[in-house]
């Protein structure tokens, strides 16, 4: 137990009485929280801002928030949490899972504009937030941080079977310039602790999760949730100052043995790898986007005790559904490591243009299929545009171009579209365009990703008929996406290259700015 925790312990009929809610269906990961709130009262649940706290800790935090939904919205089903680095946050999830309610998570650095998008579309009245302050309109705010903590709280389970309850829904870029709901039900979630449990990872109540991610991002869902049913402490990364030197200090600070990170981590510690010696990790996985085997295979010098695995998943399945161990020969195409077999309950298939599957080797879209598919966005249209139905199967498509080889192993090897990812964020280029040229009145703008010297991606945009001041316009940009979607870089060209069928030539103009 790290020297600076200070047990804190409690009856445990406090939070649940003398009877324990037990729940009948297959909800595994409510009751796995519940039976670790009776069995690890003392045990460090989190690690936030470098200070400790017990799982009593948290459930007296969670009873509390848990009777303040049930006073002031008890027939709310969507509610909206302005997240922070913080227990009340955390709390506010759990409270609101065991309401048998719906978490939206809303970023306090995003614009208040796109946050209204988002409470619009969720339809959300009421906001948890650690403070009374409101910046959003039209909804409610129930402060969490005025939270007493009475020790005669008690943790109820919604009696109600969740199974198709929404556990959250979480808000992807959008091409025609509105965030994109995909909400993920209890049964969905269930699936992704049931088929991580049949991975096999051997991991208890001793380990110390990293949980790098914003809560925006489903990463984190893994990253908090996994732990929290085997009783494990989750370690936050401090959100102040340098994010990477952070990550690296809780790495290494905390002897973290289970860490979930994005490649572009690795990126920037590249440089420091020599001095990197992380001997207590025990499993290392890496997902969000392309991970490349030469900077893989160094960071294995780094974590010596650790499996390493790639896995895969877009945010409409649930975490992830594809993992690949990395073993002593790494399949990779391009450099960029294989995604692997999809997991339990999870099937993939490789599709062409009419749907039509394609045999093994033949390169076309990545298709997923099983219990974390989501059932479809709150936008219908969007649906129908990216899931279909085939010999009774649903499948949804995830743009990404991907072949399977002999082995049954996935291959990625990029995307059908405009959608890149930047430090783990997906982004739709398109997005950017959208309200560039909003901005502006005029189409003459492409908005690219490129390569900066460090290896990281950044977002460019090129405006074509010479130099200007952009100044304004960028300012009100940030008035309407999150930070990660403002150009790093801005570029003129007196005109934009064309291809054959007289279209703008992106890749052409990728050259001429690079
Ligand atoms: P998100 O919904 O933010 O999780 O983004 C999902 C997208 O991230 C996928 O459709 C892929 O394009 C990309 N992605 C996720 N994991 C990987 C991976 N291991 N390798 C390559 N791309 C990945």
């Amino acid at each position: 137990m790290p020297p600076d925790f200070a047990p804190f312990s409690i009856a445990l009929h406090h939070f649940f009485g003398s009877k324990q809610p037990v729940f009948s269906g297959k909800m595994n990961f409510l009751n796995k929280i519940i039976s670790v709130f009776n069995t690890h009262a003392e045990a460090p649940a989190f690690c936030i801002q470098n200070k400790f706290y017990t799982y009593s800790d948290l459930g007296l935090v969670v009873a509390s928030i848990q009777s303040k939904i049930k006073e002031n919205c008890p027939g709310e089903q969507n509610l909206g949490i302005v997240i922070k680095d913080d227990l009340e946050t955390y709390a506010s999830i759990l409270a609101i899972f065991l309401s048998g309610k719906t978490y939206i998570p809303i970023h306090p650095a995003y614009p208040v504009e796109r946050a209204s998008q988002i409470i619009e579309q969720a339809g959300i009245k009421y906001l948890l937030s650690k403070t009374e302050n409101n910046t959003y309109p039209n909804v409610t705010v129930i402060a969490t941080g005025k939270t007493p903590l009475d020790e005669t709280g008690s943790i109820s389970l919604a009696a109600f079977p969740l199974d198709e309850t929404n556990a959250y829904i979480l808000f992807t870029s959008g091409s025609t310039g509105v965030p994109k709901g995909v909400p993920i039900t209890c049964h969905n979630l269930d699936s992704f602790v049931n088929a991580f449990d049949a991975l096999g990872y051997k991991t208890d109540h001793n380990d110390r999760f990293l949980q790098m991610f914003e809560l925006t991002f489903d990463l984190s869902v893994m990253s908090y949730l996994i732990p929290l049913c085997t009783g494990a402490c989750v370690y936050t990364v401090p959100d102040t100052g340098m994010k990477f030197t952070n990550i690296y200090n809780v790495l290494e600070t905390r002897k973290i043995t289970f860490a979930l990170m994005v490649p572009s981590v690795l990126a920037n510690l590249r440089p420091y790898f020599e001095e990197i010696d992380l001997p207590d990790m025990r499993y290392s996985l890496f997902c969000g986007e392309a991970l490349y085997k030469d900077v893989l295979q160094e960071w294995m010098r780094c974590v010596p005790n650790a499996v390493v695995e790639n896995v895969y998943g877009p945010t409409e399945a649930t975490i992830f559904c594809l993992t690949y161990k990395i073993g002593g020969n790494i399949t990779d195409y391009n450099g960029i490591v294989s995604i692997g077999a999809p997991m339990q309950d999870m099937d993939a298939i490789v599709v062409d243009e009419a749907y039509k599957q394609l045999p093994d080797g033949e390169k076309g879209e990545l298709c997923l299929y099983g219990n974390q598919l989501t059932p479809g966005y709150l936008n219908a249209e969007k649906t129908r545009e990216a899931f279909f139905e085939q010999n009774g199967k649903r499948y949804y498509r995830t743009g990404d171009i991907a072949f399977r080889n002999e082995e049954g192993n996935f291959i990625y090897c990029g995307r059908i579209d405009h959608q890149v990812k930047i430090q783990g964020f997906r982004i739709e280029l398109s997005e950017i365009e959208f309200h560039l040229r909003a901005i502006t009145g005029s189409s003459n703008v492409v908005a690219l990703a490129v390569n900066s010297p460090n290896g990281l991606m950044q977002i460019s945009v090129v405006f074509e008929g010479g130099d200007r001041d952009t100044t304004d316009i960028l300012e009100i940009l940030k008035t309407k996406v999150p930070p990660y979607m403002i150009p790093a870089q801005v570029h003129f060209v007196i005109a934009f290259p064309l291809n054959t069928s007289g279209k703008t030539d992106r890749k052409a103009l990728q050259k001429m700015i690079a």
